[in-house]
């Protein structure tokens, strides 16, 4: 149709609702620019609902106007749904952006905090620009959103933006539809936006460009400073400093958990490990999570040892806020870590971060100066975890840019409240088709953690407004989710998911997948079904029930959770299983551990198979694959103690594949196991191959070589059951499908073997990417287990 046929056509008018990542993402100045173009009038305005337009116009412009608002939204929006319904004309010939509305049914998505653009950089080193130097720069592309919004809509007033008034010259750009900060909620510049300050343990000494300047000498000098990001203080020093970083050790306790690095830019990066285009292309997204690769051998005399004492991979990250440009301009990598105390949640406010400088009675100080702003962050979120393998991005923990953005469910799910784990903590709220998982919060042992989680509970459901009619948790008797699921919903209105089965669900879940799979879950421990603790589990699964296939043959768990501190505990649960009449007393577990120690374990290990009293209700047994992970480190004399959980596995997967480095990962050749198939459920006894460690440990074969075999005999027995699974269910093409689950998959070696064995028997292998393997994932499967579940029963 002719521009002049078009005018004459009698014009049309349409209502339009776009749900999805819609706000705070420069949508309706999108949208306005596209009606213009299309000679389009009416208006648009921001929803609870959504975003809601009123167009009028000739109708083709305004078929191509509505098809265009999915097709060429801007790059951080996420359209799910367009909905249009006609309406009368009303004459309407000028479009306009209304204010927002605070009435309706909230139902937007709000987006994750975005890392700065290359145009607010731009302006951020431009010394003619009005905002040159200016920490807090942002536009409508890029800067704080979910850690500064209090309430939906996502309105400069709902937000910690709201104490602050923007300057003349900073209003008009706000009110200019033409502007790219066009109601950008946080835009702010030094004129009337926040401003920094240093303080030390003598008060606050510097503000301003003078505090930012005052940072970097002191980071220089080798002192260690918290600093306020966008979801939380971190705890930065020089990584090169050797003394820096490991005060910075001390002060975090004592745990030998990677420190992850910021690096000025993806030339630093590419200095330090070998990136593939996918991890450059992670660490230069605007999501900038924490990207694991593995380093380069002349890395080392850049980085302290102590960074990552284990060896193996780093974690790098680029600076995501302009403050972190503003630092790391000119310098070397720092070290980044959570500004908290070991695993308590990450530090947000100003007092919080302050008391870091003061010592008390039971630790140091943590910090030697605070640089600190007057922006609150309103909700936390440490930094997201992440590694690539098999052509994606795979995350260990879900967090900054990435929480709370809904993963999407193959099936329509009633509001609920998923609890997650005990490790590694998210929770999950569910609505329609959308996850809505919550970001890290991590393990909920501290009192800190736990108010955390009731806090980040109860702010989403607000910000979704999801009034959860059921409640899932863990089945464990004492699960923290278990208490809060109590508190919440009457019995019958709770949902208790075992642990393995959620593992399966959620990886399910997350590659849209219906009906059953067979699901391996390799990880800790979760309770299982029989009171025992599970964790090397190869389940037939489907989101409403499962069965156990197979499991690791059952050790005894000596000292509970104290077993994973101590991996030779493991390693003599082992052996004691695979040498009845004693292990041989030259491994050196025994001249490292001492034989006190040992006796005093060795003794709790015997009343497990005492036949004449039976075995301790206090004595748990376990298949757990982690522990299994221990075990073999200290049998092989890499790792006795632990300072955190799968410090040993990690040790020993680094010895694997430093051993390994030299031959084709098929080339390492298994060890001996045994199926057991006349049991049910099947049991893989691995006594056998503890037999044949010791005695190739005997005959002189490296430990790191032995790792690798390990290694390579859990792929070779994984596969083995799938294979038995298939000859036992030959019409069964469903159980073809498998999912992997479970913390042991954050272990890329075996990972990569698992993933290659598997296909190797023509198996489809699905794997996690939205959410991480570990417990992480957790609350995803809880939720999608008791949404099929209630689903059914309202059905039935
Ligand atoms: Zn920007
Ligand atoms: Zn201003
Ligand atoms: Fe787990």
């Amino acid at each position: 149709m002719s521009p002049a046929a078009a005018a004459a056509a009698p014009p049309a008018r349409r209502r339009i609702l776009v749900r999805g990542i819609v706000q705070g993402v420069g949508f309706r100045p999108f949208v306005y620019s596209l009606a213009v173009g299309h000679g389009i009038g009416g208006f648009v305005a921001n929803t609870s609902a959504g975003v809601v337009i009123e167009a009028e116009g000739a109708v083709a412009e305004l078929d191509d106007f509505t098809l265009a608002l999915r097709r060429d939204a801007p790059p951080l929006a996420r359209v799910m749904e367009v909905e249009a319904s006609n309406l009368a004309p009303r004459g309407d010939r000028k479009f306009v952006i209304q204010s927002s509305d605070q009435e309706g049914e909230v139902r937007a998505l709000i987006p994750p905090d975005v890392a700065t653009c290359t145009a607010c950089r731009r302006e951020l080193f431009d010394p003619n620009d009005r905002r040159h130097g200016y920490p807090f720069i942002n536009c409508t592309h890029c800067g704080p959103r979910y850690t500064i919004i209090g309430s939906l809509p996502y309105d400069r007033r709902a937000t910690t933006m709201a104490g602050f008034r923007m300057c003349s010259a900073c209003r008009r750009e706000y009110e200019n539809p033409a502007d790219r900060r066009f109601h950008a909620q946080p835009n702010a510049c030094a004129e009337c936006g926040p401003a920094l300050e240093m303080a030390d343990g003598t008060g606050t000494v510097a503000v301003g460009t003078a505090a930012l300047e005052a940072a970097r000498a002191r980071l220089l000098r080798g002192e260690i400073v918290a600093l306020k990001g966008l979801g939380g203080f971190h705890l930065a020093c020089d990584a090169a400093n050797a003394s820096a970083v490991a005060r910075l050790r001390a002060a975090k306790r004592g745990s030998d958990k990677p420190f992850a690095l910021m690096v000025p830019h993806l030339a630093a990066a590419d200095e330090m490990c070998r990136l593939g285009p996918e991890d450059r292309a992670a660490l230069e997204g605007s999501r900038r999570p924490i990207v694991l690769a593995p380093r380069r051998a002349e890395a080392g005399g850049r980085i302290a040892a102590a960074v990552v004492p284990a060896g193996g991979c780093l974690g790098l990250m680029l600076p995501y806020s302009p403050l972190h440009e503003l630092l790391l301009a000119d310098m070397g990598p720092l070290v980044m870590t959570s500004g908290n105390y070991a695993e308590e949640p990450i530090a947000a406010e100003n007092a919080a971060a302050l008391r870091l400088l003061a010592p008390a009675a039971s630790r140091p100080a943590l910090a030697d100066a605070v640089l600190l702003h007057n922006r609150p962050i309103h909700r936390r979120a440490d930094d997201s975890v992440a590694r690539c393998f098999a052509g994606g991005l795979r995350l260990l923990r879900r967090s900054r840019g990435f929480a709370p953005e809904p993963v999407e469910l193959p099936f329509v799910a009633p509001p609920l409240l998923a609890c997650g784990g005990e490790l590694k903590n998210t929770l999950c709220l569910t609505r329609d088709r959308s996850a809505l998982l919550s970001p890290h919060i991590g393990d909920l042992e501290t009192r800190e953690a736990q108010s955390f989680f009731l806090e980040t509970a109860d702010h989403l459901r607000r910000l979704f407004a999801v009034d959860p009619q059921w409640v899932a948790h863990d089945l464990h008797p004492d699960a923290f989710g278990r208490r809060v699921a109590a508190g919440l919903a009457p019995p019958e209105r709770r949902i208790a998911v075992q642990h393995h089965h959620a593992h399966i669900a959620a990886c399910m879940a997350e590659n849209q997948l219906s009906g059953r799979v067979l699901g391996i879950a390799l990880d800790g421990t979760g309770y299982g079904l029989d009171g025992e603790i599970w964790g090397g589990e190869v389940l037939i699964a489907g989101y409403t029930s499962f069965r156990r296939a197979a499991h690791l043959r059952y050790v005894p768990l000596p000292g509970g959770d104290g077993a994973a501190r101590q991996p030779w505990r493991m390693a003599l649960a082992y052996l004691a299983d695979a040498f009845p009449s004693g292990p041989p007393r030259w491994l050196p577990l025994f001249s490292q551990v001492p034989p006190r120690q040992v006796a005093l374990i060795e003794a709790v290990i015997a009343r497990a198979s005492d036949s004449a009293h039976g075995r301790p209700a206090w004595l748990p047994r376990t298949s757990s694959c982690g522990r299994l992970f221990d075990a073999l480190a200290a049998l092989l004399g890499i790792r006795f103690d632990s300072t955190f959980e799968g410090q040993a596995a990690m040790e020993l997967e680094a010895a694997a594949v430093r051993a390994a480095s030299s031959c084709a990962l098929a080339e390492i050749p298994p060890l001996p196991f045994t199926l057991a198939t006349e049991t049910s459920p099947w049991t893989l006894d691995f006594r056998p191959m503890t037999r044949a460690l010791v005695s190739e440990l005997r005959g002189g074969a490296a430990p790191g070589l032995l790792a690798a075999r390990f290694h390579a005999t859990l792929a070779r027995a994984l596969a083995a059951i799938c294979l038995q699974v298939c000859k036992q269910h030959p019409e069964a093409s469903d159980l073809r499908r498998v999912a992997l689950s479970g913390g042991c998959f954050q272990n890329w070696l075996l990972l990569e073997l698992v993933h290659a064995a598997l296909l190797q028997t023509g198996a489809q292998v699905f794997l996690h990417s939205l959410v991480p393997p570990n417990d992480g994932g957790l609350a995803l499967g809880q939720a999608a287990v008791a949404a099929a579940l209630t689903t059914e029963s309202l059905t039935n």
